[in-house]
């Protein structure tokens, strides 16, 4: 539907009626307890009544789990999901070829670092980024219109001799629209006509206020080439990330989303997941896109099989009956005679998709007030 009455949303917020429309009253807005009440609206009542907007996932409504909410004690911190925008040739590859550089545990494994969509940098320290291999902007619209917000971070390279440029702008606005907190890197400060305050000024007229110029966004000189500032970069994400306070559940089934996937020679069908909450393990059952299947094996971004896969690991699922889509989430069931059924189920909306423009369900994002 596209609204709701005022006596529902008080009843999925365990609020009493007469209170909601007191304070609809005060917000200008007269109604009756039986009255329907538009979707901004209903999202300042929410507010200020100091609840939270639970957007549940499509595949939770689809397979009956609508309104699990893991308990906040089950949560744990997890790593942070970091995705690098900016112009072309402005330095986004060889930024996460040098930030894969930095990682302590690439050399102790002896694992071949495989390209696999993603990859885990560990820290001197022992903390742990992910980043996304797949820099641009493509990506990262493609999977927020699957409705996979998978980026906690975006690092937006700007190239000092170069400035600002339709690609910087298009992914400011993208970051923007995803509402997603940024971190510049001014790269290429090695050059001789390197000019990083002209881009922190230019920064300016898109409202990017860095923290040099008395904004809040962080900034960082690097070199992608001669490696410089990279510690610094890596400070600045993880002090963004402890700000976010970002945790998931690893106790539980899976769910994630497809970073890539493709079909190979030997393997079959392979798509690197996500893990987005809860820990994937080699035999467990899943629905992925339109696709279903069981997990085979599991193999991270070392070339290394390995049993179970946690919240923020990108991991190579092998074991699919099709090859999904980017950004296509997985979800693990109890059993194949499930999967099957959600399989089904999903490729028979994705029939519909085509034929009909799927408005954004004002239904699925109330059904789990707390
Ligand atoms: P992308 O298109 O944003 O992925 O940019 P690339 O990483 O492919 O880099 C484009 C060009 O800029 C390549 O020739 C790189 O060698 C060069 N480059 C990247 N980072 C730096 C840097 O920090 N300093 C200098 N001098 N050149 C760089
Ligand atoms: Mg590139």
């Amino acid at each position: 539907p596209e609204s709701i009455t005022v006596q529902e949303l008080a009843n999925r917020m365990a609020e009493k009626g007469a209170d909601l429309v007191k304070a609809l009253f005060k917000m200008g807005t007269a109604v009756t307890l039986n009255q329907p009440i538009d979707q901004d609206t209903a999202e300042l009542l929410v507010e200020e009544f100091g609840h939270r907007i639970q957007r549940v996932s499509e595949a939770d409504v689809e397979i009956g789990m609508e309104g699990e909410v893991d308990a906040p004690e089950t949560l744990k911190p997890r790593a942070p999901v970091v995705t690098i925008m900016g112009h072309v040739d402005h330095g986004k590859t060889s930024l996460l070829d040098a930030l894969r550089g930095t990682d302590v545990v690439a050399g102790e494994s002896g694992g071949i670092t495989q390209h696999i969509g993603a990859y885990q940098v560990t820290t001197k320290k022992g903390d742990v980024i992910t980043f996304l291999d797949t820099p641009g902007h493509e990506a990262f619209s493609e999977m927020r219109a699957r409705g996979a917000n998978v980026t906690d971070i975006v690092i937006l390279v700007v190239a000092a001799d170069d400035g600002l440029m339709p690609q910087t702008i298009e992914a400011i606005n993208h970051t923007k629209a995803a509402g997603v907190p940024m971190i510049v890197a001014i790269n290429k400060c090695d050059k001789p006509e390197a000019n990083p305050q002209k881009v922190r000024e230019r920064l300016l007229s898109e409202e990017i206020v860095v923290e040099d110029m008395g904004g809040d966004v962080q900034d960082v000189e690097v070199s992608a080439l001669k490696k410089t500032g990279l510690d610094e970069l890596i400070d600045k994400i993880l002090l963004q990330a402890e700000v976010m306070e970002l945790t998931a559940n690893p106790d539980r089934q899976a769910e994630g989303n497809v970073i890539e996937a493709q079909l190979d020679k030997g393997r079959g069908a392979v798509a690197t997941v996500l893990v987005r909450k809860g820990t994937l393990k080699v035999g467990d059952t899943f629905v992925i896109g339109a696709e279903s299947g069981k997990v085979r094996a599991l193999v991270n971004d070392k070339g290394q099989n390995v049993k179970v896969a946690g919240p923020s690991t990108p991991v190579e699922v092998l074991g699919l009956s099709g090859v999904p889509l980017a950004g296509d989430q997985l979800t693990v069931v109890e059993n194949e005679a499930r999967a099957r059924e959600v399989a089904a189920y999903r490729q028979e909306q994705a029939t519909k998709k085509r034929t009909t423009t799927a408005p954004t369900s004002f239904e699925h994002m109330f059904s789990a007030l707390n």
